[in-house]
Formats: structure tokens, C-alpha cells, sequence
């Protein structure tokens, strides 16, 4: 267990890797020492579109003159075009402004458990909500009730009742887990902190026929995976699946905020009426500026079709270190991969992305490991091609 800096009055629950960064610009970063990195993990998808983007900046700038917050208590002109953008893209029907992804995905989970007393007729208190193994939806006591990662969970209870988990990847094991106290089926379409694994091919349009036949909402959390992560504007766009409700955060911030939402069908949202749900700064004008610079920047499409071209490269290249025997598995979406360092090489992800930080590429491990790559999706070719030669000699040097 790391141990925290003797006189830090910060409390230990992060182990970060032994750089102090105080710069950043596009994909890369400076440290106190003046020394530059290649981040390559973007801020856990937070910094889609790098550092200190010049629309996002701008937006951000001019809204600080103008207005930052109102609450709730009042309207702001930037509301509802953030609202109307937001569901624009992504094909869907409304939307509730909050802050971190936790609280995203908190909203889902109450949302739907209101839909399902409400609308459904599920017996008052018996809602439950069907989860997967492996899953990461954040650190609220209701979200690592439903985790199985003892890191996560171990030591929070009691634990909020409701969850039903059943392995990731298997249509069938959640259709035996719904009966009909269940109001929703709650599912990354790609888990990111898991290592980025990929469900089977068919997985969410079978989710889909399930929810649909036992009159069930499809929750899908796009927090990681969407805004352009994977190639399409969200990971479900990749399977032509639609959720009833979506979990946006991370990149929707533009990385200079946090700006999160739940986007989806307007009969399910709709049960959170004046006073059952809400936050001070869900929505606000600053988020709102950034959210409407963040829309601006993936309507086009350009950047999608980026992640998509650039995750050509990545494959390529990781496949060819598994090909080589220095991955033992590599997992590629778009512009993200999770790679599995051969255990023979007696690496493990941290001491790998420690020696790739020693070489100026910043990356992160998960799970023991494995570690992550998810540069911003407008790096360039030469940087990602310099990124994956670094981690190739990192890994043929061990
Ligand atoms: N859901 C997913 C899929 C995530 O990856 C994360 C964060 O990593 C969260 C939810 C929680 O987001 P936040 O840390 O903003 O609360």
C-alpha cells in the first residue's frame, strides 16, 4: 500500500506515477523540471480532445465574463441549447445535467428505479437492477455497492441493496436474472477500468431484444467509452444499439470542468420531477459554454473518423508486440487499447508505465497487469507512432 509523503497533508487514496506536471498543451505535458511527456492517458478519456483546447479555452474564457453560475433556482440562456446539442448528437430525446460521472450514473440508477415504481408497477422498495462482474461506475456508496472489485468495495458497507451481478459479455446470464422486479439492465458497452474489454459481437443487440421483450430500460454507461473514444460518437453506435438512457461525463467537460448528464427517453426522465432530483452545479453556464464547444467539436464527425483511422495503427502495431510475445493479450476499440504485459517479461503495469514515464510517455496501469492507452484523439500519427515505439523497447529491453 503506498505510503503518503511524509509531511503531505494529502490523503493517500491515489498512487500516482513520480511526476509533478504543471503544463499542457495538445497530447503533451511538462513537469516541474521543464521535462515533456506524451500523455497517453488523457486524463481516463477526460482530455479527448487534449490539453487546453483552443475552442474549449475560448469558450471557457469568454463564459467567465459573462456568467458562471445561477443554480438551479434560475435559468440560464446556455441550458437548454447545452440540452438541445447534447441530444442532437447523440440521437436522443433529453437530458439531465450533473457533474462527476459518478453522479451520472447515480441518476440512472434512480431514475430508473422511479420509472420502474412509477410506470412499470414494481412493487414499492423491490427494484433491482442488473449489473455486471468487473464493472466501474464510480466511488458513491450506491455505485461500489454493485462492484466486485474488493479494492473498490471492500470495507464501505452496508451496502446499498438492489444490484444483481452476473458475468460481463453473457446475454443469457442477464436474461436469467431479470424477473419482474427488474427496471433496468446497467452496463459499460465497453469497460474501460477493467482493462478495455470488449463484449462479444451481438452482446448489446441481444441486451436490447432482452430489455425490450421484459419491458426493461437498457442504462448503458458511455462515461469512458463515449464522445468519439471509440471511433463513433458513442460506444453503442459501434453494435446500432440505442439505451433508454445514457451516462455521458469525462470528455462532455472538454477536460477543464467536470460536466456530466444522463441523455434518453423523455418518458423515463421524466418521472424526476421539481424536487426529487438535483444539483447546485449541475448545468451551469460554465459547463454549458464547454459543453457546447465539446458538442461543436465532435458534430462534424472528423474526430470520430481520426479515432477510428489512428486505432488502425494501434491495432497494428499492439498486435504485432502480442505477435512478438511481449503482450500476452491486446484489446483495440478505436483509439483505445488494453494491453496485457507477458508475465515472463517479470513487468508488471505499474514498473511498465514507470519505465515508459522514464522515457517521457505517461500511460496507466489497471489490474495488476495491464495498463491503458487512450491518447487525446487528435494526437498525431508521428506522436502515436512514438508513443508505441517507446512502449515496444520498454517491453523488448525487460
Ligand atoms: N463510469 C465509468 C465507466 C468510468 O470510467 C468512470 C470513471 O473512471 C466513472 C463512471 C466515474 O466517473 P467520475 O470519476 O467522474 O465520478
Amino acid at each position: 500500500m503506498p505510503v503518503p509523503a511524509a509531511g503531505s497533508v494529502l490523503a493517500p487514496n491515489y498512487h500516482p506515477l513520480d511526476v509533478v506536471l504543471t503544463t499542457g498543451d495538445g497530447s503533451w505535458v511538462t513537469d516541474v523540471h521543464g521535462t515533456r511527456y506524451l500523455d497517453c492517458l488523457a486524463g481516463y478519456s477526460a482530455l479527448n480532445f487534449g490539453h487546453r483546447h483552443p475552442a474549449l479555452v475560448a469558450a471557457a474564457k469568454a463564459q467567465l465574463d459573462a456568467l458562471t453560475l445561477t443554480s438551479r433556482a434560475f435559468d440560464h440562456d446556455l441550458l437548454e441549447p447545452f440540452a438541445r446539442a447534447v441530444t442532437e448528437l447523440t440521437g436522443t430525446e433529453m437530458l439531465l445535467p450533473m457533474n462527476t460521472g459518478a453522479e451520472a450514473v447515480e441518476t440512472a440508477v434512480k431514475a430508473a428505479r422511479k420509472w420502474g415504481y412509477d410506470v412499470k408497477g414494481v412493487a414499492p422498495g423491490q427494484a433491482t437492477i442488473v449489473v455486471a462482474e468487473g464493472a466501474f461506475h464510480g466511488r458513491t456508496t450506491t455505485i461500489v455497492s454493485m462492484s466486485t472489485d474488493p479494492e473498490t468495495r471492500d470495507g464501505f458497507g452496508p451496502y446499498t441493496p438492489g444490484f444483481r451481478v452476473v458475468p460481463y459479455g453473457d446475454a443469457e446470464a442477464v436474461a436469467a436474472a431479470i424477473d419482474e422486479t427488474t427496471v433496468a439492465v446497467l452496463i459499460e458497452p465497453v469497460q474501460g477500468e477493467s482493462g478495455v474489454i470488449i463484449p462479444p459481437t451481438g452482446y448489446l443487440p441481444r441486451l436490447r431484444e432482452l430489455c425490450d421483450d421484459a419491458d426493461v430500460l437498457l442504462v448503458l454507461d458511455e462515461i469512458q467509452s463515449g464522445l468519439g473514444r471509440t471511433g463513433t460518437t458513442l460506444a453503442q453506435d459501434l453494435a446500432a444499439v440505442r439505451a433508454d438512457l445514457t451516462a455521458l461525463g469525462k470528455a462532455l467537460g472538454g477536460g477543464i470542468l467536470p460536466v456530466s448528464a444522463v441523455v434518453g427517453r423523455r418518458d423515463v426522465l421524466g418521472v424526476l420531477t421539481p424536487g426529487t432530483h438535483g444539483s447546485t452545479f449541475g448545468g451551469n453556464p460554465l459547463a454549458c459554454a464547454v459543453g457546447l464547444a465539446v458538442v461543436d467539436l465532435l458534430r462534424p464527425g472528423d474526430l470520430q473518423a481520426r479515432a477510428r483511422e489512428l486505432g488502425g495503427l494501434l491495432t497494428d502495431r499492439v498486435d504485432a508486440l502480442v505477435a512478438e510475445g511481449l503482450l500476452a493479450g491486446a484489446r483495440t476499440v478505436g483509439l483505445w487499447a488494453g494491453l496485457d504485459v507477458e508475465p515472463a517479461l517479470g513487468l508488471n503495469g505499474r514498473r511498465t508505465c514507470e519505465l515508459l514515464a522514464a522515457r517521457g510517455v505517461l500511460a496507466k496501469d489497471t489490474h495488476g497487469s495491464t495498463i491503458r492507452l487512450a491518447p487525446a484523439l487528435t494526437i498525431s500519427e508521428p506522436d502515436l507512432a512514438l508513443a508505441l515505439d517507446t512502449l515496444t523497447d520498454v517491453l523488448r529491453e525487460a
